[in-house]
C-alpha cells in the first residue's frame, strides 16, 4: 500500500479511497517517504510550530529594527493598532491576527532570527500567520493545529514537484503565492472542510497571485516582502471562506500551478530575486541599493524593462 501522490488529482484520490483528511494522507506519504513513524513525524511537525511560536513571539515583543532599517516593530505596531480600536477595525481578530503574525515572521526574519522556511523564507510569514490565528482564535487542541501544517505541507509537495517554489525561478507566485495557496487549504480543514474545498481554496488562493512579481528592495527578504506575506494572508483566508461556502474553482489546482509555472518562465530575470526589476528601481529601491553600497543601475536597463 503506497500513499504517493504527486499531483492535486493522486491526493484527491486517495482522500477518497481512504475517506480521510488531506492532512491525513500527508503524514502517510511523510511516513513513507521518511521511513520515519507517525510518532516520529509528527514529532518533526511538533519541532516545526515550537519554531512558528518563537519567531513570531520575537517578532512581536522584541522587537527590532533590521540592518538595513527598512522593516521592524510593524507586528506590534498592529497589534497595539487592534487593541486601541477594540475591535472596530475593518477587519475581525482572526484576519489582524493572521497579519500580525506574519509580519512577526518576517521581522525576526529580517534580523537574521530563526525561522521556519515554510514553503521558503520569503513566504514564511503566510502559512504561521494564518494556522497559529486559526488556532487562538478557535482555540484549537495541537492535533488539529499539526493537521493543519500538514494540509499546507501537501499542497508544497505539490507546487514542488509539478513547479517550483524558487522565486528565481518564477517570481513572487511561487513563494508567497505559493504560501498563500498552502494556507488557504490548512484553513479550510481547520474549519473541518472537506479535502476538495481545501484544494479548492488553495486554486483560488494561487490563482490571484499570479504573476506576482520578485523585487525587494536592495535584494533583501523586506520590502515588499513582509507586508506581502501579511496580505497574503488575507488571500489565504478569503479563499477559505469562498470554497467553505460551496464556491468551485472553475480551473483545478494541478492546472493552476501549472500555469504559475508557464507564467514565470514567462517573467523576465528582472523581476526574479534579481532586484534589478519593479519595486527594486523605484527611486526609493535606488536610494535603498546605493545605501547597501550596491552597484548604481544605468538608465538604459531601466528604459530595458
Ligand atoms: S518579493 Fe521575492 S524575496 Fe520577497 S517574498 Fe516575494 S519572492 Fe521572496
Amino acid at each position: 500500500m503506497s500513499y504517493m501522490f504527486k499531483n492535486a488529482d493522486q491526493l484527491l484520490k486517495l482522500c477518497k479511497k481512504y475517506k480521510k483528511p488531506l492532512s491525513e494522507m500527508v503524514i502517510r506519504y511523510e511516513m513513507e517517504v521518511a521511513d520515519l513513524s507517525r510518532g516520529e513525524v509528527m514529532n518533526k511537525m511538533r519541532k516545526v510550530e515550537a519554531v512558528m511560536k518563537e519567531a513570531i513571539n520575537g517578532g512581536i515583543y522584541e522587537p527590532k529594527k533590521s540592518l538595513s532599517g527598512m522593516s521592524g516593530g510593524g507586528a506590534q505596531k498592529l497589534m497595539k493598532y487592534f487593541q486601541r480600536k477594540k475591535g472596530k477595525s475593518y477587519l475581525n481578530e482572526l484576519a489582524i491576527r493572521a497579519m500580525t503574525y506574519a509580519i512577526a515572521t518576517g521581522e525576526t526574519n529580517a534580523c537574521m532570527g530563526r525561522i521556519a522556511a515554510f514553503p521558503t523564507a520569503g513566504g514564511s510569514g503566510v502559512i504561521p500567520g494564518v494556522i497559529m490565528a486559526i488556532k487562538e482564535v478557535d482555540k484549537l487542541a495541537e492535533e488539529k493545529v499539526l493537521r493543519g501544517l500538514f494540509t499546507a505541507a501537501g499542497i508544497g509537495i505539490i507546487i514542488a514537484e509539478n513547479a517550483t517554489l524558487s522565486a528565481a525561478a518564477a517570481g513572487c507566485q511561487a513563494e508567497v503565492g505559493a504560501a498563500n495557496a498552502c494556507a488557504a487549504a490548512a484553513a479550510v480543514e481547520m474549519r473541518g472542510g472537506k479535502p476538495e474545498q481545501a484544494m479548492t481554496a488553495a486554486a483560488m488562493a494561487m490563482k490571484s497571485a499570479l504573476g506576482l512579481a520578485c523585487d525587494p528592495l536592495g535584494g533583501l527578504v523586506e520590502v515588499p516582502c513582509i507586508k506581502r506575506n501579511a496580505l497574503g494572508t488575507q488571500h489565504a483566508l478569503g479563499a477559505a471562506d469562498l470554497a467553505l461556502s460551496g464556491i468551485v474553482s472553475y480551473i483545478p489546482f494541478d492546472e493552476v500551478v501549472e500555469a504559475m509555472w508557464n507564467i514565470g518562465k514567462l517573467m523576465s530575470p528582472k523581476i526574479r530575486e534579481t532586484a534589478l526589476g519593479g519595486l527594486a528601481v523605484t527611486p526609493t529601491g535606488m536610494r535603498i541599493r546605493a545605501k547597501l553600497g550596491l552597484p548604481a543601475l544605468k538608465k538604459s536597463h531601466l528604459l530595458e524593462q
